[in-house]
């Protein structure tokens, strides 16, 4: 009993650590804190204690994918959803949403601080005009 103990208090503290901070991506180390980094924008950037560099709650391919994919299986389920006409199955698919959408938020890793932050901005927002226009073909044209 008591080794089982031993052996697995470094594990679950290690994990809580994890847990806690964010990775800076400039020196790697799990320094920043959860709440900085849900804070950090490009204007007011998360400043890492370790090595002083800036970095900031951004948006990377994979939550961009992420995002898209959520988006995908909760129009399914709306459509589902619109079509039993149950209220509350319609405020689930809501909440599953939200709860998706907070989570990959809260997994997407900090990003450096881009030098071009406005072209990167418009990069995902063609991106994203693109995917919603095809979305919105799939959705409409589909029996
Ligand atoms: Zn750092």
């Amino acid at each position: 009993m008591t080794s089982l103990t031993l052996r697995n208090a470094p594990r679950s503290s290690r994990a809580s650590r994890l847990a806690a901070y964010s990775r800076c991506p400039y020196c790697r180390q799990h320094t920043i804190g959860r709440l900085a980094k849900l804070r950090a924008r490009s204007v007011a950037p998360a400043i890492c204690p370790s090595c002083g560099e800036r970095s900031c709650t951004g948006i990377t391919p994979l939550s961009l994918l992420a995002h898209f994919a959520l988006i995908l299986v909760c129009g399914t389920l709306l459509r589902v959803a619109g079509r039993t006409g149950n209220r509350w199955t319609l405020l689930g698919v809501m909440s599953l949403f939200a709860g998706g959408f907070f989570y990959i938020c809260y997994r997407t890793p900090l990003v450096r601080l881009e030098r071009y932050p406005l072209q990167r901005n418009i990069a995902i927002a063609v991106v994203t005009v693109v995917v919603a226009g095809l979305g919105w073909w799939w959705y409409t044209s589909s029996p």
